[in-house]
């Protein structure tokens, strides 16, 4: 298996877990760009959003998004972020959902420039 985080979900590789439940797993990013970087996985392996077809895994992952950054107490706020194939910038080729907060993050893209 030499998907990173299938290895992770499988207990091959460590990870510092955040929630976990059937369908969905939820660590902390191991380079963090925010006091709060979590990566939210489902257990199933699918590369991208792209295969994300079964609506009730993406409720779950959704919902566990929302209780990550519900438990971290981000009141002033947080961000949702999906990389999704080489233009979105995706590096791992399964799906995750990054929730970030603890600090003012900024307009979500640099504008193009001119
Ligand atoms: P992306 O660019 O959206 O594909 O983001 C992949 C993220 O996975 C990056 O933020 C990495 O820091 C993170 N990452 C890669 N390997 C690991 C790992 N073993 N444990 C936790 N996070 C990881
Ligand atoms: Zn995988």
């Amino acid at each position: 298996m030499s998907c990173v985080f299938c290895r992770i979900v499988a207990g091959e590789l460590s990870c510092e877990r955040v929630l976990e439940d059937e369908h969905v797993l939820a660590f902390k990013d191991i380079r963090p760009q925010a006091p709060t970087h979590v990566l939210v996985v489902p257990k199933r392996h699918l590369a991208s959003l792209d295969e994300l077809v079964d609506a009730h895994l993406a409720g779950a992952l959704l919902h566990a998004a929302a209780r990550v950054a519900g438990a971290a107490k981000l009141e002033k706020g947080w961000r949702l972020i999906a990389n999704t194939g080489e233009h979105g910038g995706q590096e791992v080729a399964h799906l995750h959902l990054h929730v970030l907060g603890g600090r003012p993050l900024g307009r979500m893209l640099t504008p193009p420039k001119t």
